[in-house]
């Protein structure tokens, strides 16, 4: 794995490639972005955006949404899926928010994730973006490409999130993570397309593809493991910054 101030550098090059790293999702406080983090799981964020501006309308804080009537939030929020259970979070987070925290946001992880509906990407989400406080989220594609990368050594997101805020200044997590997930969405795609990718000399799987007999790099993930994710066992032929 890279170092400290490899780590630093890719991310900053990447960031130059990527100057408009940002959640794409729509908000004007903690609690809209909370909600909105939360039904943008297994959907897009413009798929969220077209929703939340008519259930913000309706249900514009905590206290609202907190005794909203259940089919109501799920008729407004239902095209993002999962409107269901979407729903049961969206309403017991504003409880759990009227009742323990006077209808706030909390500004805390351990208060955050004490939420029904949130984990700790959403709640590293709303705290980078909504609260000012440092946090790292990953998803499937932080997890992607910074395996590929080399920032990171693991497919699970608590561990990559470790490795990659143990190696950034609290400073640069959010964009790293924004940057990491732009990154993801344009060009490194679990098919990547390599030769628009500002990050080439630097990433693990760049070389290790260009090494391999077959044309880089288009390899197929295992079954059961995220894309680009690398095993353990490193080629010899590998070559690591
Ligand atoms: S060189 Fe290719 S695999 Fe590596 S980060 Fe860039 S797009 Fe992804």
């Amino acid at each position: 794995m890279k170092s400290a101030a490899a780590t630093q550098a890719v991310i900053e090059t990447l960031a130059h490639q990527h100057p408009d790293a940002d959640t794409e999702l729509h908000y004007r406080n903690p609690f809209e972005l909370l909600a909105a983090t939360i039904l943008s799981a297994q959907a897009t964020d413009a798929g969220v955006n077209k929703v939340t501006p008519a259930l913000f309308a309706k249900f514009p804080d905590a206290r609202a949404l907190a005794e909203a009537p259940a089919e109501d939030v799920e008729r407004l929020i239902h095209s993002t899926g999962f409107f269901r259970q979407k729903a049961k979070s969206l309403m017991g987070m504003s409880r759990a928010l009227v009742e323990h925290h006077g209808g706030e946001v909390p500004r805390t992880m351990e208060a955050l994730v004490r939420l029904p509906g949130v984990g700790r990407k959403t709640a590293n989400v709303v705290l980078g973006h909504a609260l000012g406080v440092p946090g790292l989220p990953v998803d499937r594609h932080v997890l992607r490409v910074s395996n590929r990368l080399g920032i990171a050594d693991s497919d699970d997101p608590d561990r990559v999130e470790q490795q990659l805020t143990g190696a950034l200044p609290p400073a640069l997590w959010t964009l790293a993570s924004d940057t990491l997930i732009l990154h993801g969405r344009r060009i490194c795609k679990p098919e990547p397309s390599c030769s628009r990718c500002a990050a080439t000399e630097t990433c693990a799987f760049y070389a290790e593809a260009s090494a391999s007999p077959a044309p880089p790099p288009r390899r197929a993930a295992k079954p059961g493991r995220a894309a680009g994710v690398r095993p353990a066992k490193k080629p010899a032929t590998s070559r690591r910054r």
